[in-house]
């Protein structure tokens, strides 16, 4: 068993190559890098281990990786990259839908690779608070949303953002900021996915519960109060 302080990733991929590639790299940064190239036994690993963060392939034999975060997030909430092909763009959006922290097409610059696992354990290590805001409350540790005491259904994704906006209260946030923030500081997308996750917050919150929690400050962000 590893006995040292050194942040544990375990990399899934079957191409040996970048496995290999990828276990040196981890390493001589000082990380402890397992290494697993079937999607059913990394599960098995995932779901009994501690790691501070995974790094998914997509294309695996037994399991897909989809798969295989789609069933370790019925129970964990290990930080996961994922690794996509160039043109499965598909992949990604389902990856992060499902709750991928991030994702990286291939082939990939291992230096942004690197900027990535450090922002997730960083991440992950943040001392845990709890936060509310009327009947609003979030627990960071506990990776829980309620409204009124009621548990509030939330994706990795809106839950993160949730959770920043909460820890930003009555400030207004850019989009920008929470792009950041919420997604990574260098997520290829456009800031358009942080109003498509506005509205999906607004639909399981302010909608059900008829408050206007997440206002949106034209110009400049959300905020809330
Ligand atoms: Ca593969």
């Amino acid at each position: 068993m590893e006995t040292s302080d050194k942040k544990r990733i375990l990399i899934v991929e079957d191409e040996a190559q970048i496995s290999r590639f990828l276990q040196l790299e981890l390493e001589y940064e000082n990380y402890s890098a397992s290494v697993c190239a079937d999607g059913r036994e990394a599960l098995g690993l995932a779901l009994e281990n501690d790691f501070d963060l995974i790094i998914l392939d997509v294309m695996l034999p037994s399991l897909n990786g989809i798969e295989v975060l789609r069933r370790l997030r019925q129970s964990k909430q290990t930080p996961v990259i994922i690794l996509t092909a160039r043109d499965q763009v598909v992949d990604k959006v389902t990856g992060l839908d499902i709750g991928a922290d991030d994702y990286m097409t291939k082939p990939f610059a291992i230096e942004e690779l690197l900027a990535r696992i450090r922002l997730h354990t960083k991440r992950a290590a943040a001392p845990a608070s709890a936060l509310s805001c009327g009947k609003l409350s979030v627990n960071s540790e506990a990776r829980v949303a309620t409204y009124d005491g009621h548990t509030i259904d939330l994706t990795k994704k809106e839950f993160d953002l949730l959770e920043y906006l909460m820890k930003n209260r009555n400030i207004v946030v850019g989009r920008e900021k929470l792009l950041d923030a919420v997604w990574g500081f260098d997520f290829y997308g456009s800031t358009n996915v942080v109003d498509v996750y506005i509205r999906y917050l607004r639909s399981k919150i302010d909608d059900v519960y008829g408050v206007e929690l997440i206002e949106t400050v034209r110009g400049a962000g959300y905020v809330i109060r």
